[in-house]
This record gives structure tokens, sequence and C-alpha cells, in this order.
């Protein structure tokens, strides 16, 4: 299988700047070292009808282009069960009937890392697991060997992160984000993960889960944010973030595409143009606040400016 790097949405919505400049972002490590890349659909949870395909036309829109099909985790439920049953055949993993209060209110081990699951359900009896059982259903949980990992990142060099015994499975049955990714990954052949770094303190989990799968370890770069204003992470209500949004502003697609590429010291224009001077060791590390378009309001008839784009 060829190497491969890959963009993986959540599909809970429309994408907006930030996630359109991860994406490029993820493409042009992608393709400046000869990998393939692939796009991957994250819809386990929280999607909403009829963002996977905005996502996918937005992405298009901005010249960011994908080798082979989408790939739906959903449609990868039996991928995510074997792995779970290789794991617990060799006995690292366990049933967990904690709810999110009694885990909060759980007395934390002794040195245990902030945030790490206290271990309540890790050596329950035989008779106690029935017990609980019969009271609600079991989320599964890893067994972990270790307390933390260190991962390799292109960008933030060696990062040591929590690795607790961290859910595979919710309780609803729902695969959990961190056993699929490694799945999908490993299966995909994808050997570089560019994501936002807010992915970064998840990452020695993953890194884990996959020398337990014998599943090989990803090289990472973990993307800055992007950020409104008040330096908190751009989200949907900080105005005309979406390309739909930017359109009602008379905004165009190439236009967004070159402020994102501006913001990462590249020149405008299509993609190739980009690529052909893309260079991580200059990428900049802090993350980007996003200017806003002045005139951005939907409805407004002044033009918009866009930045590097002379109008
Ligand atoms: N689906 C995740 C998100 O949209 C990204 C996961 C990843 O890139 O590993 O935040």
């Amino acid at each position: 299988m060829t190497s491969a790097g890959r963009f993986a949405p959540s599909p809970s919505g429309e994408l907006h700047v930030g996630n359109l400049r991860t994406a490029v972002l993820a493409w042009l490590f992608a393709r400046s070292t000869g990998r393939r890349f692939l796009m991957r659909v994250e819809d386990l949870d929280r999607a909403r009808a009829g963002a996977e395909a905005e996502q996918l036309r937005d992405l298009t829109a901005i010249g960011v282009d994908w080798d082979g099909g989408v790939v739906r985790q959903t449609d990868r439920e039996h991928l995510y069960a074997e792995a779970i049953e290789q794991l617990t055949a060799a006995g690292l993993t366990y049933e967990c009937f904690c709810t999110r209060r009694e885990i909060q209110e759980a007395p934390s081990a002794p040195h245990a890392p902030l945030g790490a699951y206290p271990g309540t359900c890790r050596n329950l009896s035989d008779d106690e697991r029935e017990a609980r059982r019969a009271a609600r259903p079991a989320a599964v949980r890893l067994r972990s060997a270790v307390e933390e990992a260190t991962v390799r990142d292109v960008l933030h060099g060696s990062y040591t992160g929590v690795v607790d015994d961290f859910v595979l499975r919710r309780n609803d049955g729902v695969t959990a984000y961190n056993l699929a990714v490694v799945v999908d990954d490993a299966a995909q052949g994808i050997d570089q993960v560019v994501r936002g770094d807010d992915l970064l303190p998840s990452t020695p989990r993953q890194a884990y889960l996959a020398s337990l799968l014998n599943m090989p370890v990803p090289e990472y770069a973990h993307v800055p944010l992007v950020l409104n204003a008040d330096g908190a992470r751009l989200a949907k209500r900080d105005g005309a973030v979406t390309l739909a949004d930017l359109a009602l502003a008379g905004v165009t697609p190439d236009e967004v595409r070159d402020v994102l590429l501006a913001s990462l010291g590249l020149p405008a224009g299509p993609l190739k143009h980009a690529l052909a001077v893309f260079d991580p060791a200059v990428l900049p590390r802090e993350p980007w606040i996003w200017p806003g378009l002045p005139g951005a309001q939907p409805g407004s008839d002044t033009p918009p400016r866009t930045g590097s784009h002379g109008a």
C-alpha cells in the first residue's frame, strides 16, 4: 500500500476557515511528500444530514482534491469491532459502568494525572460486574499498562502526554474516536496525520493503542488553530467564517483560499503554486487570528476586502 495523508472532518456542520486552513495544510503536507491524499468522513457521532456534502463541496471549491472515494466511519464498524475483540482476547479491555458524574466524584489514584480515568471499574469481581450489568450498559475501556507515552511531531518535536484507561466503545454502543482513528489510519495506509493541534493531547493515547494493535504509528504534524479576535478558537458564532457566509458578502472561494495561503506565508492562486514552495520548516508555529472581512456582513453592499488579493 502506498503511503498517504488524509483529512478527516466530522460532518457536524459546515467547515469554517480554520477547518479549511487545516485541510489545505494536510493536502500540502501529503502532496509535497508524494503521498496519496484520502478523505474520511468521521460520522460516528454528531453527524448532521447534509453536512458531508457541504463540506466536500467547500473543500473542492478551494482546490483540495483527494484520491479515491470518500470513506465513511459508519461503514467500518466491523473493523472497530474486530480491533476491540483482538484487545479483549489479549486481556487489554474491561467493562466500565461509571457515569460521568461518578468519574468526576471518584477519588483519583495517587499521582494520577488530571483528567485520567480513576480506575473504578478496572478490578471488579465477576459478581460485581454481573450486578452492574443488570443496572446499566457497559462502556469498554482499554486496560493500559502505561500512564504516559511520547510521540514525535513534525512541528512540536517530542511530546509526552497522558495515557489512561480511555474509552474504546461508549456505553451507547458508539465506537470512540480514539479507537476508530487508529484503526482507520492503519487500514487506509495513512502514515502521515496532519490535523489541528487541539488533538495533540490525544495523540499519545492513539500511538500507544496503535502499538498494542501491532499497527504502525504515523508521522504526526499538529498545526496551529485559527483563533477569533478574543484569542478563542474560531467558531460559527464569530460571524462570516464559512464559505457560504463569505459568499453572501461577495467573497469568492478563490479569495478565501488566497487569504488562508497568505496566513501561511504561501503564494496566492491555485494550490499547486503553494505546493511548489511548501516547506514545513518555515510554517508559522503560532495560531492565526482570523482578521474577519470588513464589509463581510450578509446583505451588505460594501465591497469586501480580502487581504492578499488586490481588488
Ligand atoms: N474528526 C476530527 C475532527 O474533525 C479530526 C480527527 C483527526 O484528524 O484525527 O476534529
